[in-house]
């Protein structure tokens, strides 16, 4: 397959294109800088640059797209706009492509388990409704619903919304961050510590990826994330245990929101999110604990 990856400079994309290199696709990158390389990758094209006023999809045919502003850091007026912006004005740019590539069969794009806001113990599969409240729910309703309405569209691409968990990498996302805070005798858990992470590793966060690319059978939103998801608390522990640190008292909710403002919503939302579709269409999973999984993460 030649697939064409948006976002192929950041965590999940560089692992995205070293994985789909290794299975024999091929890959074409799409990144607003100039003079990316990116190791295995022959071409580069443009992506919201001057003068590329369209994603140039031809002679692709699959199509993931995972750029967007990084979630992290101070939820300012200005930075909510870029999270916004970046996804959802941008996913509506390229439907409007990808409406219009003749050889384009599929397109996988991106979106979170934050699509499901906050919803305590209950066990989210694809079924469960969707958007919950809150600003990371809305912004996937708005991204999913750019993508998705191709689907209505188009009768040629199939489209996929992959609904990604906290993805464990040793060289990005929330682990290096985290391994720092717990090695300083800071790791704690956050607000009550029962809200569900639906943590992925890096490996699958990829098998995944390319599984909903080569399965027909992969459709609408997907959940990413492991099949077994852990509380907020179990997490601290199985962290702690792994950088041989002890577990310190909670952090109460108030402290969290009074630190890290609006982003609090991402650590205390509860999302027990299941990846149904995924296990109904045969994916095999290389990390099923969280423990095992952090092991690798040395
Ligand atoms: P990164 O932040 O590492 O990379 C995203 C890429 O998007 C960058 O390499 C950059 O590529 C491009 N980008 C960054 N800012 C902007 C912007 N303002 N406008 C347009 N493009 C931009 O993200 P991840 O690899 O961690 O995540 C990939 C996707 O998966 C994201 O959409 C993220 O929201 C989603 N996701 C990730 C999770 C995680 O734990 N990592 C969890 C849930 C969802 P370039 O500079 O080459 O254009």
């Amino acid at each position: 397959m030649r697939i064409g990856i948006t976002g192929a400079t950041g965590f999940v994309g560089r692992a995205l294109v070293a994985g789909a290199l290794a299975r024999g696709h091929e890959v074409v990158a799409f990144s607003r800088g100039k003079d990316v390389s990116i190791p295995g990758v022959k071409e580069v094209r443009p992506i919201l640059t001057e003068g590329a006023k369209a994603l140039d999809l031809a002679g692709l045919d699959a199509l993931v797209h995972l750029a967007g502003e990084n979630v992290f850091g101070v939820w300012t007026t200005e930075k909510k706009r870029r999270i916004y912006d970046s996804r959802v004005d941008l996913t509506r740019r390229i439907a409007a492509d990808v409406l219009k590539a003749e050889s384009l069969k599929v397109w996988v794009s991106g979106s979170g388990s934050g699509a499901y806001g906050d919803r305590g113990d209950e066990i989210l599969t694809e079924q469960s409704s969707a958007p919950g409240a809150g600003f990371l729910a809305e912004v996937c309703r708005d991204w999913e619903g750019a993508a998705l309405a191709v689907a209505a569209d188009s009768e040629k691409t199939r489209v996929v919304v992959i609904r990604t968990g906290m993805v464990l990498g040793k060289d990005g996302g929330a682990w290096p961050m985290l391994r720092k805070v717990f090695a300083m005798f800071l790791g704690s858990p956050l607000g009550s510590g029962k809200q569900w992470v639906p943590w992925i590793h890096l490996d699958d966060e990829v098998g995944m990826i390319l599984h909903a690319l080569e399965h027909e059978g992969c459709k609408g939103p997907m959940n990413l994330g492991s099949p077994n998801p852990v509380t907020n608390e179990q997490m601290t522990r199985e962290m702690a245990k792994r950088i041989k640190r002890p577990v310190m008292p909670k952090v109460p909710k108030f402290m969290l929101k009074l630190v890290m403002g609006d982003l609090s919503e991402v650590v205390l939302a509860s999302q027990r999110m299941e990846p149904k579709l995924a296990l109904e269409t045969g994916y095999q999973f290389k990390h099923v604990r969280l423990a095992d999984a952090l092991a690798t993460l040395d």
